[in-house]
């Protein structure tokens, strides 16, 4: 097939213990699946349904590194969460299969244009230039579940400049992996490579130029960036 364009690889993450690369396919996030986040941000801490957004697979950050500050945003947020790397997919998975679609974990901060996304929330406009900027989608080395398993409680925790700003755990989640998994594919078929944010624990909050954000998952990984 003759393209009138040159197509470019598609992003792709490390994997712990292997030279491979998982490559993204598409990236889905979680809003509101912790209740201490959803009432901090708000809203009803319930178990309302999950509720699902997307940012461009391009938007990833392989393991972290300098990030630069992006524009149109004076209040750039950090939303550490796990990430669920699949690789198999599928629509209306059964949630007693959806592990069974999982080829690993890892850790991942949904940088999040929050003053971008308040006016969208406002005016009922989409959140796609709040959420899916470039760059908006730091991600560590995927850890498969062949090696750590499928981790149903463990901290999940960030800290900007050394101080600790997130702490919280799995186990906390509204909507758990498996359900997360199930939800998602009624809406579209999932398919091997697509990452899910499962969503942040509450202590959210800005981050400016210069900034080193740490983050980590027990028995998942760790990941940093630097806003430059
Ligand atoms: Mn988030």
């Amino acid at each position: 097939m003759e393209l009138v364009l040159p197509v470019s690889a598609p992003p792709a993450v490390p994997v712990r213990g292997s030279s491979a690369l998982f490559p993204v396919r598409r990236i889905y996030c979680v809003g509101r699946n912790y209740a201490d986040h959803a009432r901090e941000m708000g809203g009803d801490p319930g178990r309302e349904p999950p509720f699902f957004f997307g940012k461009p697979h391009d938007s990833v950050v392989p393991g972290g590194g300098d990030i630069p500050y992006p524009p149109r945003t004076s209040n750039l947020h950090y939303e550490v969460e796990l990430v669920v790397a699949l690789a198999k997919g599928g629509r209306d998975i059964p949630v007693a299969e959806a592990l069974g679609c999982v080829f690993g974990y890892a850790v991942g901060i949904d940088l999040t244009r929050r003053d971008l996304q308040a006016g969208s929330k406002e005016k009922g406009q989409p959140w796609d230039m709040a959420k899916g900027f470039d760059q908006s989608a730091p991600v560590s080395p995927i850890t498969p579940a062949s090696a750590a398993g499928h981790p149903e409680s463990g901290a999940i925790w960030l800290a900007v400049n050394g101080a600790e700003k997130q702490r919280g755990d799995l186990a906390q989640m509204t909507w758990r992996v498996p359900e997360v998994i199930a939800h998602l594919s009624t809406f579209v078929a999932l398919a091997p490579g697509d990452l899910i944010f499962t969503g942040t624990p509450s202590g959210v909050g800005p981050i400016v130029r210069g900034d080193r954000v740490r983050c980590g998952i027990e028995g998942i990984g760790e990941l940093e960036i630097v806003l430059v």
